[in-house]
């Protein structure tokens, strides 16, 4: 979940600077948690009715102060996000603002709302990127997994119309017992569209929404997981896929000098240095899975809020055990995974451990059966 991937290169220049002098450069905001779908899988949707018990949708007026804030304290980057931000009544103010104070503007949405006006509206004042996600190769699927019949044939709509319009799409897939069998079709969907698409195969237990651990009828099994990894990266790879898989197997067999490592810090992203995610209560927190440490953002400025959890996640520390683990280059642990799994942030995640050996199991089997033998280097 990175902010800033849709930077260019002098971007990125100026997001690494900003990471090391600690500004706020990219910031997601979450409109709303309300949908017009209902994934089994989602973290943050909720009813209007539970919405409403807790305070209500902030107003636009609302967003727009957070909006000047935000550029006061250097923000450059925005993501527009939700639940589905297109639902949102005020939507289309909240981002031409956003576009006619100077932000780049990148909006997550399903795509299944996207008809003829909201494609004419984005052409007008186009974002940097749409993120839409891809949630299954048919009806079947999005009725399944989204609770939307239709889903499919709506997003497919969608897709055309922007493609149309030349509107920079990515798509973005998560993976779920109800849509795994489809990941090839859905790579195909892109690759047919001359899409980008990035594919999560790993799927977060619910820690942000109630702390419970996500039904694992709506998680993959750890060998679906691998499997699917797997597929993607040979996807992205290409012939290159061979090198991948046999450096990764080569630094697990043998003693590897890997470049000096930053100190022991909680994240090894962005989040909390450059990065922050703002809830629909207005509440400021490292990243959209993690609810700690969260910082009221309506009684602060976004530059006195960033530097109170900047100090909160100074303290963060990760556990010796993955900072020192042979494994961390290839495993996908991230503090908010570790939180999410272990219930700390310091704790080590059986699931990450687990998937790492059966990832590097599976790469040995893809060499052995290309008949590669992995060789110490003299
Ligand atoms: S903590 Fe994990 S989920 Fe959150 S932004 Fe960083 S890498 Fe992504
Ligand atoms: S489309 Fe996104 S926000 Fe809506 S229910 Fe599904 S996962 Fe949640
Ligand atoms: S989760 Fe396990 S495999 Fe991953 S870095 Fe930590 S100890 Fe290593």
């Amino acid at each position: 979940m990175n902010i800033l991937d849709m930077a260019n290169s002098f971007e990125k220049h100026i997001c690494d600077k900003a990471d090391l002098l600690k500004i706020p450069i990219g910031a997601t905001l979450e409109l709303l948690p309300l949908c017009n779908m209902n994934c089994k899988m989602c973290y943050v949707r909720m009813s209007y009715e539970d919405v409403i018990s807790q305070g209500g949708l902030l107003t636009k007026e609302n967003w727009f102060t957070l909006l000047d804030s935000a550029k006061d304290a250097g923000t450059l980057f925005l993501l527009l996000s939700g639940g589905e931000p297109l639902f949102h009544p005020d939507f289309k103010e909240i981002y031409s603002k956003a576009k006619s104070m100077g932000f780049v503007v990148s909006v997550n949405t399903n795509g299944t709302l996207m008809n003829k006006e909201w494609a004419d509206f984005f052409v007008l004042d186009c974002p940097r990127r749409l993120n839409i996600s891809i949630y299954g190769a048919s009806n079947k699927t999005y009725e399944l997994l989204c609770d939307n019949p239709k889903g499919f044939d709506q997003f497919d709509t969608g897709i055309q119309l922007l493609k149309e319009r030349n509107i920079p799409i990515k798509l973005s897939c998560s993976l779920t017992p109800q849509n795994y069998d489809d990941l090839e079709k859905m790579i195909l969907y892109a690759q047919k569209n001359d899409l980008p698409i990035e594919v999560a195969s790993y799927m977060f237990p619910f820690h942000r929404k109630d702390n419970s651990v996500l039904k694992s009828e709506n998680r993959l099994t750890l060998e679906q997981e691998t499997n699917a990894r797997i597929l993607y990266e040979k996807m992205i790879y290409g012939e290159q896929f061979t090198d991948k898989a046999y450096a990764s197997v080569y630094c697990n067999t043998f003693d590897v000098e890997l470049p000096s490592k930053a100190p022991n810090s909680g994240f090894t992203c962005r989040s909390g240095s450059s990065t922050y995610w703002i809830n629909w209560k207005g509440e400021m927190i490292p990243c959209g899975m993690m609810n700690h440490p969260k910082v009221n953002t309506l009684d602060k400025s976004i530059q006195e809020s960033f530097q109170v959890m900047k100090e909160e996640i100074s303290k963060i520390k990760r556990a010796d055990t993955c900072y020192l683990c042979k494994k961390e280059y290839i495993c996908q642990i991230c503090t908010a995974a570790t939180l999410a799994e272990t219930g700390k942030l310091d704790g080590v995640s059986e699931h990450h451990c687990k998937a790492c050996d059966l990832y590097l199991e599976k790469l040995q089997q893809y060499l052995d059966e290309h008949q590669i033998k992995v060789k110490e280097e003299n």
